[in-house]
Order: structure tokens, then C-alpha cells, then sequence
């Protein structure tokens, strides 16, 4: 059979695959402890679930605007003004099902057949698949564990030229939890304005950064406005992955083409899944604060026992809720030891080269899991790497 071009180079998202993987050994009474998946283990918060319900019963669940409703769309500008040091009007707002149509659509109205566009590698898989879609030059950008996983700046001024069309930026990384500090969005910034490109800056993990650091949005750079697209959303953030709910921030023209190609796709988003949004942002912060301390919690008990196993090297993450362990050290391939810690071990993980091929030598674990799973499951991977010859 016969299928379009764009569509033939289209692989699976590696943790969908790894979770079937899983599903099944489950089915056959295996007992899996799941570090593959990166979602949040808490239920949406209280508040924003009622808001939701809420919504439901008062009929909001009619059509509404493509690019969302204002007054959740005024919720994120507001935001984008405290958090980021950005003047925003809603105006420049988009709202979609999920952060993944703000990856999606941006890229198919910027990129033109033949455009270069750097992104991370490794990095999340959407970028190489949506620059595929658009007929865009794929240019990986290595991120190396030497530089903190954030960004090799060296390989970017390398890489970068008046080919470039846009550079995806993903602060805090998945899945290496790299932050790009100011010094290195300056650098960046400089680039954008002398080659003229585009920046999509994915930045929903931006909350969700540890020992007080705060992931700075290359947004906020004099000038950069006018040539960035903010991808943000509720999935992480908000334990929201299944309300399908994100936005974007970018300039109003762009806004207008973003608006009607989600006129024809997915017409809107859904509505009450919005009033959830609303109160999402506006509500008490709290249940967040307390997330990403726990998180933190996670992460040390998580790094201190993957360090301590022989051959393991893992760095700190600075957010996100992802480790990336470099295993190199046992002399196979990432996706053999994955599926060899799936099968010995009883744990899911994924291989780093799920995100692309920078990731060889790493496995990525999701420390969104209760901490009695990760105790367990640390243990059970020393274990199955102890057996290794
Ligand atoms: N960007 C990154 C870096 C992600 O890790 C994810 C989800 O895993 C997304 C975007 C997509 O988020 P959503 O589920 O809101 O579409």
C-alpha cells in the first residue's frame, strides 16, 4: 500500500512502546514496577478537577473558539506576565488539546520543504516526527552529559546558519532534566537575530525545576518575542495528562494561522476541560509547591541509589522528572539493557535512544512513581546489572 511522504518516516513514541511491552508481561502475571511512562502518580489536583465537573454540569460542553476561551486565555497571559517576565495579551494565546499540537502546528506554519530546524538530541521524539511532517531538514543538536545536558553551544554555532528556519529549545529537558541557564539563551538569542530564524521554546516542564532554580524562557530576551513560540501546558504542571489540555504564546500573526489551522483539525479544545485551566492558574498553588518538593525528594533517593550501583554514572537533574543514567559501562546497547531490565527485572524503563541517537549509552527512569517504587525498582536493576557478565 501507498501512503504519502510524509507519513513514512513515523515511528511510536518509545514509551507507548515500552508500556505495551509491559501491559503484556502484566497480563501474564508479571509483576512490573513502571519507571517508563513520564506522567505524575498523584490524581489531578482536587480544585481543578471539581472546576472541570463544575463546567460540565453549568453545559459547558458546547463548541468554543479554536484557539480557546478568553478567560482562560486572559489566565495565561496573566501568567505568562508574573512567571516569565513577558507582556502577553491574549491576543497572542493559543490554547490546544494538549502541549502536542503546539509542537505540531507551529512547525507545520513556519517550516517550509527543504528549511533547516536544530533540535535536541536526545530529545522528545514529537520534534524529529512534526519537522518530518513539514518536509523540514532534520539538524540534530547534541546535548552531552559534559555540559550539563542543557545545550552544546559549540555544536549549535556549528550547525546553526542562515538555513535555519527554527531551533527547538526544551528547558527543563526530557529527558536528560538539563536547564538552559540565561548566558546560554543569550548566545542563542545573539544566533536567532543574526541567521533570522524562529525559536519553539517547549517549556512545560518549567515548573517543575529543583533546588530553587528557576528555568528561564528565552522569551523574555529583548527582541525574542517577536520570533518565539512558548509551548506550556497543564499535563505535568497540573497532573492533567488525560484533560488534554496545553497552550501556546507567540506572535499575533502567527496566533491567526495557528487559529484556523485548528479550526480545521481539531475544531476546539474541549470546553470545560478549559474552566479546569482557569482554575488551574488561578487557584491556590500549593498542591504544585508541594509536587515539586516531593519530586525533589524523589529525585536525590533516586540519583543516590542509581550512583551506587557499579558501572552506573548518573548526573543531578535540575527538573523535569527524569534521570538519565549513563550505563555505557556494561558494554550493550541501550535498548538491550532496556529490554533486559523489562525482562529480567521486572522494571520498565526506556533506552535513550527512544529520544534519538545522542541517547545511546543512557536509559531514561521517570522519578513521577512513588518512592517505595523506586527503592524496589533501583534494587531490582543492581540486581539484574549484577548478573551481567
Ligand atoms: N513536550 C515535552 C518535552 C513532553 O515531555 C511532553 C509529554 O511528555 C509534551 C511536550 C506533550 O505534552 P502533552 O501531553 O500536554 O501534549
Amino acid at each position: 500500500m501507498e501512503f504519502a511522504n510524509c507519513v513514512q518516516n513515523l515511528k511510536p513514541e518509545g514509551a507507548y512502546h515500552m508500556l505495551a511491552r509491559a501491559q503484556a508481561l502484566e497480563a501474564q502475571g508479571r509483576d512490573i514496577i513502571h519507571l517508563e511512562i513520564g506522567q505524575p502518580d498523584v490524581p489531578t489536583f482536587a480544585n481543578v478537577a471539581q472546576a472541570g465537573i463544575q463546567a460540565i454540569k453549568d453545559g459547558h460542553t458546547t463548541y468554543n473558539p479554536p484557539a480557546g476561551i478568553l478567560p482562560l486565555r486572559q489566565a495565561i497571559a496573566e501568567d505568562a506576565g508574573r512567571r516569565r517576565g513577558i507582556d502577553v495579551h491574549p491576543s497572542q494565546v493559543v490554547v490546544g488539546p494538549g502541549a502536542k499540537p503546539i509542537l505540531f502546528f507551529p512547525t507545520l506554519a513556519l517550516v517550509r520543504p527543504g528549511d533547516e530546524v536544530l533540535y535536541p538530541d536526545p530529545g522528545f521524539p514529537t520534534y524529529a516526527a512534526v519537522i518530518d511532517v513539514a518536509g523540514g531538514v532534520p539538524v540534530p543538536v547534541p546535548l552531552r552529559e559534559e555540559t550539563g545536558f542543557a545545550f552544546d553551544l559549540d555544536a549549535f554555532d556549528q550547525l546553526v546558519s542562515d538555513q535555519t528556519r527554527l531551533v527547538i529549545l526544551n528547558s527543563p529537558s526530557n529527558p536528560t532534566g538539563g536547564v538552559l541557564s540565561w548566558a546560554m539563551l543569550e548566545h542563542i538569542a545573539a544566533a536567532a537575530h543574526k541567521h533570522d530564524f524562529w525559536v519553539l521554546s517547549d517549556e512545560i516542564y518549567a515548573r517543575l525545576a529543583f533546588d530553587g532554580l528557576a528555568a528561564p524562557s528565552i522569551a523574555a530576551l529583548p527582541g525574542m518575542r517577536e520570533r518565539t513560540v512558548i509551548c506550556d501546558g497543564f499535563s505535568k504542571t497540573y497532573a492533567m495528562t488525560g484533560w488534554r489540555l496545553g497552550y501556546g504564546i507567540m506572535p499575533q500573526a502567527l496566533a491567526e494561522h495557528m487559529n484556523l489551522l485548528l479550526t480545521h483539525s481539531v475544531g476546539c479544545t474541549a470546553t470545560f476541560t478549559q474552566y479546569a485551566g482557569i482554575e488551574a492558574l488561578t487557584g491556590p498553588q500549593a498542591a504544585v509547591e508541594a509536587v515539586v518538593a516531593e519530586y525533589q525528594r524523589r529525585r536525590d533517593v533516586l540519583v543516590t541509589a542509581l550512583n551506587a550501583i557499579p558501572g552506573v554514572q548518573c548526573q543531578m537533574p535540575r527538573g523535569a522528572f527524569y534521570t538519565f543514567p549513563n550505563v555505557t559501562a556494561f558494554g550493550r546497547s541501550a535498548e538491550w539493557l532496556a529490554d533486559y531490565l523489562l525482562d529480567a527485572a521486572g522494571v520498565a524503563v526506556l533506552p535513550g535512544t527512544a529520544f534519538g541517537p545522542g541517547g545511546e549509552g543512557y536509559l531514561r527512569l521517570c522519578f513521577a512513581n512513588s518512592m517505595e517504587n523506586i527503592r524496589s525498582g533501583v534494587a531490582r536493576i543492581a540486581d539484574a546489572l549484577g548478573r551481567l557478565d
